[in-house]
């Protein structure tokens, strides 16, 4: 059975020119749009009470489980305005279908792709206005998630469960322009495990990814490359991001989905349009020793994280307890190409050759 999210407009919508004022410079995170999505799941009841409606709080009880066991997961996307105005999403099913797989692992209630997609389209449509003009790379970056909201203390699946999503206007992730980011490899932490959370868009992996992250802001780097937890035999991926390597011989590598990392939707679209940029993609395990070795002799030309939020960002170099390793200056071709390869189909600037664009207003 499928959701009807029910409209209820907010009667005090923010005034239009405090509107533009907000999108004139979003910065990320930071301002919230007039409605919001909910809906909410019982064992008892399956989903329902679907509703796009005001914006507003959550009445929390302190004895709510997921203050206390972590049971949430979330997804990120953004909805991109098109030079004729119109409005679109980039492969939402991808983000409906992992929000499933993550949901399932956090012994969440799954929740259709098509309600996930008609509570996303619903709530674009009622707060379009937010949507940013496509100049500068601006969009509404959309924010689904999932968790437990049962007054329990007890240790089990919630019995109840709240979905929601909000949106918030985001601006450029590069304000000066695209500038590489010096990467922390930490051998502290770990952010997954085998059979962990690690593939799962879980909030209590970022929780755990937080004080590596810190770690990283002491040593001068903006994010923290993991390594396996338990071999220490192969490179994962960032609290955030998924990493990329350009080899001098035209390879695209990236880790291989072993589990312990987070599939993004970002990282496929590269995969696959990397052999239209002349990039053979690979998808392997990457030790530490040919990392390091091909950072020092040069095979490695480039690197790059990527992710909804940052599209791609080009990597200067990495630090870690053992020394620092920098990547050519000014070298990174390959993956401004891939980047600007992403953000045109996003904004409709070449067509939508692999049909990953979806309009909705
Ligand atoms: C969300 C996320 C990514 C990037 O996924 P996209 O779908 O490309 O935004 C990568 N790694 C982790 C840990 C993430 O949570």
């Amino acid at each position: 059975m499928s959701l009807e999210f029910a409209f209820t407009p907010n009667p005090a919508p923010r005034p239009q020119d405090e509107v533009e004022q907000v999108l004139a410079d979003p910065g990320f995170g930071a301002h919230f749009t007039d409605h919001m999505a909910v809906a909410t799941w019982t064992r008892a009841d399956g989903w329902h009470d679907a509703a796009i409606k005001p914006y507003g709080p959550f009445q929390m009880d302190p004895a709510g489980a997921v203050l206390h066991y972590a049971q949430e997961v979330f997804e990120g996307m953004k909805a991109y305005r098109h030079a004729d105005d119109s409005i679109h999403l980039f492969r939402p099913e991808a983000n409906a279908r992992r929000m499933q797989t993550s949901a399932a692992r956090m012994v969440l209630p799954e929740l259709d792709v098509e309600d996930f997609l008609a509570a996303v389209n619903g709530l674009v449509r009622a707060d379009a206005r937010w949507v940013p003009g496509s100049a500068g790379e601006r969009s509404l970056y959309l924010r689904p998630f999932m968790f437990a909201d049962e007054v329990f203390l007890g240790v089990r699946a919630a019995e109840r469960v709240t979905f929601c999503v909000i949106a918030s206007p985001a601006g450029p992730y590069f304000s000066g322009g695209v500038k590489p980011v010096d990467i922390w490899v930490s051998s502290t932490y770990a952010r997954a495990g085998v059979g962990g959370t690690g593939a799962a868009k879980c909030g209590g992996n970022y929780a755990a990814s937080l004080i590596a992250q810190y770690e990283g802001y002491e040593h001068g780097c903006s994010q923290v490359l993991f390594i396996e937890a338990a071999g220490k035999d192969r490179l994962e991926e960032l609290g955030g991001m998924n990493l990329f390597l350009v080899t001098a011989d035209g390879r695209l590598v990236t880790p291989a989905l072993t589990g312990t990392i987070l599939e993004g939707v970002t990282r496929s679209s590269i995969l696959t349009i990397a052999p239209e940029l002349g990039l053979t993609p690979q998808e392997h395990r990457i030790t530490p020793e040919w990392f390091f070795d091909g950072l020092a002799s040069g095979e490695i030309t480039e690197a790059f994280s990527c992710g909804t939020a940052a599209v791609v960002t080009p990597i200067g170099g990495f630090k870690s307890d053992a020394g620092e390793w920098r990547l050519p200056a000014n070298g990174s071709h390959k993956t401004l190409a891939l980047r600007n390869a992403i953000l045109d189909i996003q904004y409709g600037r070449v067509p939508d050759a692999h049909g990953w664009v979806t309009r909705v207003v």
